[in-house]
């Protein structure tokens, strides 16, 4: 049995609590996933229209997807998401992302009249993991290796800040 939070006094002290669901973290979390988006919108403005967090309407659903990438051969609809790494928690993030904007890629594709689209999940473990099939994104996205351990590094340093900041409370 885990003791209770001490900060939220909601859920059961779990390191997966303090870096994923509790509310008194929820700032430094909004913080890491903007600094994992930032990095990802600079490398491919070099090479691709990007819109960041488009307001999108689909059958009177409003959705702000991070970054929407158009290129002359498709258009990409991209979402991070850091999770803390326990069972299929990876997996999970990817399914649940390509569920949420399926319907927005191909909506968009019409739209733009591209002849591609797809979502594009980039799930990332707050440990640092970087699943193969968000290595098989970077890859396609064409962003470089060294930006590879950057971006894991961005979460695994904020999860390390996450849990000193609530040790000191
Ligand atoms: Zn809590």
């Amino acid at each position: 049995m885990n003791p209770i939070c001490r900060a939220c006094g909601e859920a059961d002290v779990t390191l997966g609590h303090i870096l994923g669901q509790c509310r008194t973290t929820k700032n430094k979390r909004i913080m890491r996933h903007n600094e994992i988006v930032d990095l990802l919108k600079k490398r491919l403005a070099l090479n691709n229209r990007v819109m960041v967090e488009p307001t999108i309407e689909y059958k009177g659903e409003r959705f702000k997807p991070d970054l929407v990438i158009l290129n002359e051969e498709k258009l990409l609809v991209l979402d991070v998401t850091v999770r803390y790494e326990n069972k299929n928690f990876l997996a999970e993030g990817a399914r649940e992302k390509i569920e949420k904007y399926k319907n927005i890629a191909h909506k968009l594709k019409t739209d733009f009249k591209v002849r591609k689209a797809k979502v594009v999940p980039i799930v990332i473990g707050s440990k640092g993991a970087l699943p193969t099939g968000t290595i098989d994104m970077l890859r396609q996205l064409k962003v470089l290796k060294s930006d590879w351990l950057t971006l894991s590094m961005m979460a695994l340093r904020s999860s390390i800040e996450i849990i000193n900041a609530f040790m000191d409370e």
